[in-house]
């Protein structure tokens, strides 16, 4: 039985925990937790466990995660020693998406460690919940791609701008805030319209969470007004633009016909 857990936090709202996660957080002896972890989660952890903060934001490192990845080792072999010797490493999101996971698995499998990964609420699913958007629709948006606005080389990565504007799908940019200007020119000159609606969304399924909507051209506006202090999505893509008055009017007939079904 693996005792080292890789456990997603999801995005924010402590309800949209797995209750597995839930149950680990409860038990576990040693927490290693993101700085995007919400505190109700945090609240959530044994008071006699031992909780370490290894929270980076984008520029502040406060650990390297090469010292993350160590330090999960040596709490992985020593928390063996503590209760029942559960240790979580608690990630925001899924911690298969954008998590750094594959240099903290790697450390793992290299130090002869078992461990496991529950998977968690994604900011692009939760941003999705909250808007009322689905990210694929028939004949709209056939597919969805998660990218990073914020490369290993610290600016924005080099994407295939072109495919990614003809593919048609859904673009969700994590840590794209600060790279939302290059990302917006890039689209533009690969032939994406520049009225594509692009909306940006902070602190999704959080209270206070803040939501932009506009165009791929205005991109660098919506993020400056956002004026975000917590984490920001992009989304770009025709599955964004607003219903028509007919699909509204559809609706609310459907809504009828169910309540009418329902009675
Ligand atoms: N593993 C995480 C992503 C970590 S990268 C996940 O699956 O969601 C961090 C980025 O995720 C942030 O810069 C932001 O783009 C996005 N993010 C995380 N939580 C968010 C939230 N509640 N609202 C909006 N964006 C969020």
């Amino acid at each position: 039985m693996p005792r080292v857990f890789l456990v997603g936090a999801g995005p924010g709202d402590p309800e949209l925990l797995t209750l597995k996660a839930h149950r680990l957080i409860a038990q576990a002896d040693v927490v290693l937790h993101d700085s995007l972890v919400d505190r109700r989660i945090i609240a959530m952890i044994r008071s006699d466990a031992l909780v370490i903060d290894v929270g980076k934001r984008c520029g502040r490192h406060s650990a390297t995660q090469t010292e993350i990845s160590a330090l999960l080792c040596r709490h992985a072999r020593g928390g063996a020693r503590r209760g029942r010797g559960i240790v979580v490493r608690l990630k925001g999101g899924d911690p298969m998406v954008f998590g750094r996971a594959t240099e903290e698995m790697a450390a793992l499998d290299a130090a002869g460690i078992a461990y496991e990964v529950v998977p968690g609420v994604t900011a692009a699913t939760a941003a999705a919940a909250a808007l009322k958007i689905s990210l694929t629709q028939r004949g709209v948006a056939r597919a969805v791609h998660f990218l990073t606005g914020h490369g290993a080389e610290g600016g924005l990565p080099a994407h295939d701008w072109v495919a990614l504007t003809r593919s048609g799908g859904t673009l969700a940019i994590y840590m794209g805030g600060e790279t939302a200007g290059g990302t917006a020119a890039h689209f533009i000159e690969a032939g994406m319209a520049p009225g594509m609606p692009a909306i940006a969304i902070e602190n999704a399924s959080l209270p206070g969470s803040r939501i932009r909507r506009g165009t791929i051209a205005a991109l660098p506006t919506i993020i400056a007004e956002i004026r975000a202090s917590g984490p920001v999505l992009v989304l770009i893509g025709e599955a964004l633009r607003e219903r028509n008055e007919d699909a509204g009017c559809r609706d609310h007939e459907l809504l009828a016909m169910t309540r009418y079904a329902a009675d």
